[in-house]
């Protein structure tokens, strides 16, 4: 049996609908392009609810002027073996933005202070389209709980603060990022590099690993944590978009870490943008 594909809000709406009947239904959002970090979250969803309703939607609102929406990678029908594979129920893949964003479509969600800071102040506007089409996805499935990755530690922190201050009722359950062999988080974007950039492209886990290492050694200075990550993405030639310590709830700038701080990383390796984060009390 194939997983089922369903096109227009409407259809999806109904869906849930009907699944709701049978027990929870947990909900995935992605932009496709799926991989093992994706499969993770509807592996986990599977587990908690009879039915995953998994979402394909590369977001227009949540890409700035000179992104890569145009160029974002697809792969639909592999993308629909991964979901069946992974133990997803039904899949919408909306058959245009339209179909999110019909004519006359006005409003939207205004994140806080959490969506402020590091991909906030590079990507303005970003958490504003992120939070809308949530919501709407929340409004729409009515989903008991939602799966996000850690990989996008921000976007998680700002949906939960949405979930909660927008009475949305929904669980908001984040999972941690899964990593390929060499440490590098898996991410669509990663089939932007090329050979020789993806060989480069675990600076960002090498950076975690030494901010890791030090405060493991007794360095609590986060700018000090700061400044070994950045070592390590100078020296394989990245371009340091920001490497920060922040507390993990509220996302502020510690002085002093301790082992729940987080180190935020985002680098680019030519045109392509890659972000990761972790705890620096965390190992391996
Ligand atoms: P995206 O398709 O990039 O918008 O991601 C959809 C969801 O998958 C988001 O909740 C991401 O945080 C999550 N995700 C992406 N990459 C990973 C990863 N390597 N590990 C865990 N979750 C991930």
């Amino acid at each position: 049996m194939s997983v089922a594909v369903v096109a227009t809000a409407h259809d999806f709406r109904r869906a849930c609908q009907e699944a709701r009947r049978d027990g929870e239904l947990a909900l995935v959002p992605t932009m496709g392009f799926l991989h093992a970090g994706h499969q993770s979250l509807i592996q986990a969803a599977a587990q908690r609810a009879p039915t995953v309703a998994v979402t394909i939607f590369v977001n227009p609102t949540q890409f700035g002027p000179g992104e890569d929406l145009s160029r974002y990678p697809r792969d639909l029908e592999g993308d629909l073996r991964k979901c069946e594979e992974a133990g997803g129920t039904f899949v919408f893949v909306p058959r245009g933005p339209e179909e999110i964003y019909p004519a006359g479509f006005q409003t939207s969600v205004e994140p806080g202070p959490l969506a402020a800071p590091l991909c906030g102040e590079r990507r303005p506007g970003h958490f504003r389209g992120v939070c809308t089409v949530v919501a709407k996805l929340f409004a729409l499935s009515r989903a008991d709980c939602a799966f996000f990755g850690e990989k996008d530690y921000q976007q998680l922190a700002v949906i939960r603060r949405m979930n909660a201050d927008l009475n949305l009722g929904v669980e908001v359950i984040g999972r941690p990022i899964v990593r390929e062999r060499d440490g590098l988080a898996m991410s669509s974007r990663n089939a932007y590099l090329s050979r020789e950039e993806r060989a480069r492209a675990t600076a960002l886990w090498k950076g975690l690993k030494a901010a890791r290492d030090a405060f493991t050694a007794g360095e609590v200075q986060a700018e000090r944590l700061e400044e070994l990550a950045r070592q390590k993405l100078v020296e394989d030639g990245l371009r340091i978009d920001y490497a920060e310590v922040r507390d993990s709830v509220e996302l502020q700038r510690p002085q002093k870490a301790d082992a729940t701080s987080r180190l935020f990383l985002a680098a680019f390796l030519g045109k392509t943008r890659l972000i990761d984060n972790g705890a620096v009390g965390e190992s391996g």
